[in-house]
């Protein structure tokens, strides 16, 4: 018998996986975990051209996601990936020696820090104030402190969980006086504040990477497309590291029809409700006794403090009501994250709250 751990690489023999809301499962009828649209929409599938290889990167997708960003953006500007966790790998993969590394300002995305671990890269964490916030000094001397050389940072804004905003002046200070290293601004949930966008600063920066995704206000995550946005340049880098043919046909079908004008319109939609159900129960959180603080609400989250966190959790998973605790997260502990489900799915939470707040 082979003994794996031994012939498996050194970096990988500790490493805990990414915990996915999948991964952890748990037995429930109501799954606001994972920051997904609580409803699935009607698309149409043509499967005559499925024994053909896609194209790696189909042009019409790169060209109408270039449309919908606007700011001048081009089709040469944007790569399209399995969902923006593949582009996460493929930028350390691309620009990430194993002496060299990335900072991260946790509480952030659990995979920037998989995906350096993954691929042999090192992570120096930028630290947040008492209040959470992150201030471009903080990350300034975090790039000059790190122990290596940094090539990137990645900040996710709206940041998950804590729904924060890193500026657009914050960024654009960062980007110039930083030339060396790349930013990487994640903006996964940015339909949910649109104005917060950083996508203007791309035609001057050439530093500047944004992350976006179909998986959250397009509804889309089971289709797995994300996008990357940059520098020409530092597109042609990145299409060096990637699969051959990483998009499949029917997730290109799906995408094409989300980011054509229909598909736009009602992602627009689908956010306005998304923020009256958010604004609905956040009404409702305050109202509760034990409901410390609510964070920011900028996505289709809240992240909510309790005054007993873990209590609340386990007391709604008995219901079968799954949230995101971050009990194991300093600073953290009686928080839960909850996405924003359906009208049945809230209510059916709120019920559940008021009847502990006893
Ligand atoms: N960035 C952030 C901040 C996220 O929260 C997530 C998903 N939870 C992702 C990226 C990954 O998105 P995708 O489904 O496009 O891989």
């Amino acid at each position: 018998m082979a003994n794996i751990n031994e012939i498996t690489c050194q970096h990988l023999r500790d490493l805990v996986p990414y915990q996915s809301a999948r991964r952890i499962g748990g037995h429930g009828h109501s799954f606001l975990n994972a920051n997904e649209s609580p409803k699935s929409e009607l698309y149409m599938f043509n499967s005559t051209t499925l024994n053909r290889y896609p194209d790696c990167q189909p042009f019409d997708i790169l060209h109408l996601y270039a449309d919908y960003v606007g700011n001048g953006l081009r089709p040469d500007n944007v790569l399209v990936s399995r969902g923006s966790d593949e582009a996460i790998g493929l930028i350390i993969r691309a620009f990430c020696e194993v002496n060299e590394g990335i900072v991260i300002a946790p509480p952030t995305y659990g995979m920037y820090e998989i995906a350096a671990k993954t691929n042999r890269a090192n992570v120096y964490y930028a630290k947040r104030d008492n209040n959470f916030v992150l201030h471009k000094e903080a990350l300034e001397s975090a790039i000059k402190e790190a122990p290596f050389k940094v090539k990137a940072v990645f900040i996710d804004s709206p940041c998950n969980p804590l729904g924060s905003i890193f500026s657009r002046d914050d960024v654009e200070y960062l980007l110039k006086n930083n030339e060396d290293v790349l930013f990487v601004i994640d903006e996964a949930y940015i339909e949910f504040c649109r104005e917060n966008s950083v996508t203007s600063l791309l035609a001057k920066y050439n530093n500047l990477i944004v992350l976006r995704t179909l998986s959250k206000a397009f509804a889309l995550a089971g289709i797995r497309c994300g996008f990357t946005l940059a520098s020409k340049e530092i597109i042609q880098v990145l299409l060096k590291v990637i699969d051959p043919y990483p998009i499949p046909d029917p997730v290109a079908q799906i995408a094409r029809q989300a980011l054509a004008r229909g598909g736009i319109s009602m992602m627009e939609d689908r956010v306005a409700l998304a923020i009256k159900r958010r604004n609905i129960l956040k009404d409702a959180l305050l109202k509760l006794s034990f409901v410390k603080k609510i964070f920011d609400d900028t996505a289709n989250y809240l992240l909510v403090e309790f005054e007993d966190g873990p209590f609340i959790f386990e007391s709604l998973k008995q219901k079968g009501i799954i949230l995101r605790s971050f009990a194991k997260v300093e600073g953290l502990s009686n928080a839960i994250r909850i996405t924003i489900g359906n009208d049945e799915e809230l209510d059916e939470l709120m019920r559940s709250l008021v009847a502990l707040d006893k």
